[in-house]
């Protein structure tokens, strides 16, 4: 460990509201030395409004391989660094992650200034299980490549957590319905923090609808959580399915009754009729 060196810390900054910025993040801010932003003009104004003269350098996807070089010279002579994207925190669908690499690799001290991130505050006010759940980040933009990625998504048990941006949130979520069915549960966290913030909640088809019935829920910055697999719903379409079945199986044979049952409700055949035989 070389003991003159600077640290390098990783800021989250707000992800709409300025106040969620902490106070901790602030004195980081008005400590370092150099701040790796990066959009230097995007972080001006937040720059200023914590009072920080610290240099501000870019650091983005286009330039990150040379400028960790760069960074992590003037971290080994000293003066620390801190990293901060255009919102949230960093390295989460923003740069970051080669320069905290080179850092650990140089024996440079690495240490987090936890805030706002767009996945965990969605998450938190879904209503979807949150004890286990996968970030997925942003889907590809072309649309068989997102439906290749869905499909391979369609059995996992976890929440799934997507970002979207406004172009593309009406292809996605139709796409969603289409692998995942129309009744999968879907929440869809739209401008959190800011003065538009929505949290709609529903049926893939149902959120959808509220979309296309209003243009403005299409537009500003989106997390989009899809409930796992065999989750609540899913349990709650087998015990009608389950009822439906009993009740077509007073008048007809269990094999067609839950061939029927399992139409209506969409609960799965099988397991229908692994009720009519255990
Ligand atoms: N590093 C950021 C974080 O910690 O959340 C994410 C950066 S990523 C480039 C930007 C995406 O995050 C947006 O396209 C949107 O999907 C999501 N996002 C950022 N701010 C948001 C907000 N206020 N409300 C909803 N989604 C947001």
């Amino acid at each position: 460990m070389n003991e003159q060196a600077g640290r390098l810390w990783v800021v989250a900054t707000p992800i709409g509201n300025l106040d969620d910025l902490s106070a901790r993040a602030a004195e980081v801010l008005r400590g370092a030395a150099l701040i790796a932003a990066e959009d230097t003009r995007h972080s001006g104004p937040l720059l200023a409004r914590v009072g920080s003269r610290a240099q501000a350098v870019a650091l983005h996807e286009h330039n990150e391989r040379e400028q960790v070089a760069r960074l992590v010279e003037g971290l080994r002579r000293g003066g620390d660094v801190a990293l901060i994207s255009d919102a949230g925190t960093p390295l989460i669908s923003d740069p970051g992650f080669r320069l905290v690499r080179a850092a650990r690799e140089a024996g440079i001290e690495v240490s987090p200034v936890p805030g706002p991130c767009a996945a965990i505050a969605a998450l938190s006010v879904a209503g979807l299980p949150s004890d286990r759940f996968v970030f997925e980040g942003f889907l590809a933009a072309k649309a068989a490549a997102r439906r290749e990625r869905l499909g391979e998504l369609v059995a996992d048990t976890r929440t799934l957590i997507f970002y979207e941006s406004s172009h593309r949130i009406v292809a996605m979520l139709d796409d969603v319905a289409s692998v995942f069915g129309a009744e999968r549960h879907v929440v869809v966290a739209r401008e959190l923090t800011k003065v538009f913030e929505t949290v709609l909640s529903g049926s893939a088809v149902e959120i959808l609808r509220r979309l296309h019935a209003d243009a403005n829920q299409q537009r500003g910055e989106f997390v989009v959580l899809v409930a796992g697999a065999g989750g609540e719903d899913a349990d709650a379409t087998l015990a009608e399915g389950r009822r439906v079945f009993a009740l077509l199986c007073e008048e007809l044979p269990p094999a067609r009754a839950a061939r029927m049952a399992a139409a209506i409700t969409g609960a799965p055949r099988k397991q229908l009729y692994a009720t009519s035989s255990g």
